[in-house]
């Protein structure tokens, strides 16, 4: 159903002099002080805004940062990002003080050669997020076309990724989404095999579609992090304290039968570093499934289950990656999470990380480079390869 569709891209636009409304992701991590720690997100949309600059267009972007909880918060503001996307553009990047008025009208009327307006915080009003039509048309009010490139935005129904759409008839993705729909397609598709796809993270819940419908096309599946101790509590396992949903114990137990159905292997940890209490590091010991857990709690694969991970890994052709392996937050807990990065990065197969935690152990640990491709949205790539439509996409339809 999703894959079937062909959205329209920038190469369709008629843009010269046209104001278009570029929806992007920006909401990049800032530290105490303001600075920001990361600006891939920015690099990441510099293609689309060269492809519209070089179509003549007058653009106009928007983004939320943060959670400001529907107020004006200097603390959200995307001035930094501002600033960030002037250098690396080379231009003048006009931040006005809010996303929508008069203001920007002026603001558009004034606008020269390649400058740019970068709007103020959309989630300084709390009709953003409601999706509310009165916001959805300010936004709209001056813009004559649509782009998004907000790719980690796109599974959520806001004012700016939805509601807005509708009053365009020039609506487009830009080449980020482009390039992130082409990668997960493949891997739903036609992944080249073996296709090893490693799940990680807290919650069963949020991973469990991904999993069920990656059945069908990968050759194993490893998981870890939180998650794996409801699986392995569906098979027995005594796991101590650890991190359990036991109201998707069923669940867990359907997915392993059904893996085995269509004979995926589903490899689980056998080993786990287990601390009595998760907000400090030592003391820790290593437990296998079958040792005596003394109520502790599990977390942190351990190094039998980091060097069986690697050999399962070694084979492949192609890996899908979403989610740590452990408590990564806490230093002593992110070994097993930075081993598996490590030995993605070091395979010669299409490899492809998703999510916060796993991209950002992937850029912490220096492999970065070697990964074919890090997707800017964990959510929104869950959501996409569980086969759901994603709002932001269907809108432009
Ligand atoms: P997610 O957003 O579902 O990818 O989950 C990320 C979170 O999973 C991180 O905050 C990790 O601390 C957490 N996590 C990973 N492994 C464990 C574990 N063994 N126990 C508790 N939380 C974990």
């Amino acid at each position: 159903m999703v894959l079937d569709v062909k959205y329209p891209t920038i190469d369709n636009l008629a843009c010269e002099e046209k104001v278009v409304f570029l929806r992007a992701d920006l909401n990049v991590g800032l530290d105490e002080s303001g600075q920001i720690r990361d600006d891939s997100r920015i690099r990441a949309i510099l293609p689309t805004i060269q492809d519209l600059q070089k179509k003549r267009a007058k653009l106009v972007i928007a983004s939320h940062l943060g959670r400001p909880a529907g107020k004006p918060n200097p603390k959200f503001s995307l001035l930094p990002v501002a600033r960030r996307l002037a250098e690396l553009l080379h231009v003048e990047v006009i931040k006005p003080d809010d996303c929508v008025g008069f203001e920007i009208k002026k603001l558009i009327a004034e606008l020269r050669d390649k400058n740019i307006i970068l709007l103020e915080n959309l989630r300084f009003h709390h009709r953003e997020e409601q999706n509310h039509d009165v916001f959805a048309r300010q936004l709209a009010q001056y813009m004559d076309v649509y782009v998004t490139d907000a790719f980690g935005s796109l599974h959520r129904e806001h004012a700016s990724t939805v509601g807005m759409v509708r009053y365009f008839k020039q609506r487009a993705i830009g080449r980020l989404v482009e390039k992130e729909i082409a990668v997960l397609s493949r891997l739903l598709t036609e992944p080249q095999k073996p296709f090893v796809v490693v799940m990680g993270g807290a919650k069963i819940s949020d991973k469990i579609g991904v999993i069920e419908n990656l059945l069908n096309t990968a050759s194993h599946i490893l998981i870890g992090g939180g998650m794996a101790y409801t699986f392995l509590m569906a098979q027995g396992v005594d796991v101590g304290a650890s991190l359990v949903e036991p109201n998707k114990i069923k669940l867990a137990q359907k997915i392993l039968q059904r893996a085995r159905f269509k004979s995926v292997p589903v490899h689980l940890p056998v080993d786990h570093v287990i601390v009595p209490d998760i907000s400090h590091g030592a003391p820790q010991k290593i437990v296998s499934n079958n040792d005596n857990w003394s109520n502790q709690k599990g977390v942190d694969i351990g190094p039998q289950t980091v060097r069986e991970f690697s050999d399962v890994l070694k084979q492949a052709q192609t890996v899908f990656w979403n989610g740590p392996l452990g408590v990564c937050e806490i230093e002593d807990f992110r070994k097993g999470t930075y081993a598996i990065a490590g030995a993605i990065a070091q395979l010669n197969a299409f490899t492809v990380v998703g999510g916060g935690d796993s991209v950002s152990a992937v850029r912490k640990s220096g492999v970065a480079e070697n990964i074919s491709h890090l997707s800017t949205g964990g959510g929104a790539s869950l959501k996409f390869l569980e086969r759901s439509v994603l709002p932001g996409l269907k809108a432009l339809l």
